[in-house]
């Protein structure tokens, strides 16, 4: 049976499904979800990220955890925690960045936070010189001081979406349709957590919330708080989500999210907003554009070194790849970074309070 014709036996005898729980089961049914049955990076696979771009970027992440690290006064023992780490590039580059920083890899617990089976083997493999742990989720992280990063994990959890209808709101539902998944609207309500979406809302707009997200800054959040360190939270999105955000992505091409089930990538938008106010009581910084984040981090001094020992086609490609990671009309202003960090304290470098 495929996932389709598993979605659609399910909506028959349930009724229509919310869209969260449709995005949940594409992405991670344990047999036929997307991530759990494949490897998606790449020029060859679904779509590409940017430590898979080049390793500047989880050498600079790195570097950032470990500066934050040693301006709290380099606990002896902490934890470095990666959610959703895909094939462990990010977190293998940061750790060899930080072998020049001292104390630092004796000190950290690393731990990820992965789904995937396939993926959890892959992580295990790229960092495979180092002593890794997995646990289920962020409530089961450590309680000692925190430095984590997630690259692209926020845009995996599941949304709903909602349509204004007056001073109520019309979730979106996946139904069926002439034997078909179709995207319907469910009846009209009063939904007392959009209350403040009504400010900024017309009739018709369509907004996206994601519990998920919230459960999970604030599992960080309260690790921060309680016991120091930093989260670093990369992805594409702003400040407040407006609009349907909802996309699926198959080869580097968008697809209708409806039409092949556990076949393509589903994303939707980080609303920054959200996290941010998940995060309180640990303080979050400033909203900063990945390219200006990482000029700040001196990736220009950084590919310039690595560029001296290039040439020929390696040395277009680093360019390249340089200029993909910064550039404003490339990732550079698409994706943004915000930082979480204790009160009383500085934001990691490269982010303002
Ligand atoms: N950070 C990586 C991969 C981004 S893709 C990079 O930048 O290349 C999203 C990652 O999050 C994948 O590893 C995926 O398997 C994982 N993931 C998605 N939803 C998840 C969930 N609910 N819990 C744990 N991991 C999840």
């Amino acid at each position: 049976m495929t996932l389709r014709d598993h979605i659609i036996t399910r909506i028959m005898a349930e009724g229509p499904m919310r869209l969260d729980h449709f995005m949940a089961t594409c992405l991670l049914h344990p047999t036929k979800g997307y991530y759990t049955t494949r490897q998606p990076f790449g020029q060859t696979g679904d779509f590409i990220t940017a430590p898979e771009i080049n390793q500047m970027f989880g050498e600079l992440i790195g570097l950032c955890l470990a500066q934050t690290w040693l301006t709290n006064g380099a606990p002896d023992r902490f934890t470095l925690a990666e959610l959703g780490p895909g094939r462990g590039t990010l977190m293998a580059d940061a750790l060899r960045a930080c072998r020049a920083v001292p104390g630092f890899l004796d000190a950290a617990h690393i731990v990820l936070v992965e789904a995937s089976p396939i993926l959890q083997e892959q992580q295990r493999k790229a960092l495979s010189s180092y002593d890794v742990g997995w646990i289920n989720g962020t409530a089961q992280l450590p309680d000692a001081p925190l430095y984590l990063i997630a690259n692209e994990f926020f845009d995996a959890l599941p949304i709903r979406q909602f349509v204004r209808a007056g001073a109520q709101w019309r979730e979106r539902q996946v139904g069926v349709k002439g034997g078909a998944l179709h995207m319907g609207l469910g009846p009209a309500l009063p939904q007392p957590f959009l209350a403040h979406r009504l400010e900024d809302t017309r009739d018709g707009d369509v907004v996206e919330t994601c519990a998920a997200a919230t459960t999970v800054i604030s599992d960080i959040a309260t690790r921060v708080d309680t016991y120091g360190g930093a989260a670093l939270i990369v992805d594409y999105g702003d400040w407040r989500s407006l609009g349907d955000t909802f996309q699926a992505l198959k080869t580097h091409e968008t697809v209708d999210p409806l039409v092949d089930p556990g076949n393509a990538d589903l994303t939707a938008h980080v609303d920054f907003e959200a996290l941010a106010q998940a995060a309180v009581p640990a303080r979050f910084s400033k909203l900063t554009p990945q390219g200006v984040f990482l000029e700040r981090l001196g990736i220009t001094d950084r590919a310039q070194k690595l560029a001296a020992a290039l040439d020929g086609t390696a040395l277009d490609a680093h360019v390249t790849a340089h200029r993909r990671l910064t550039h404003p009309s490339e990732m550079g202003n698409l994706f943004k970074v915000l930082g979480l960090y204790q009160n009383g304290k500085m934001p990691p470098p490269g982010l303002e309070p």
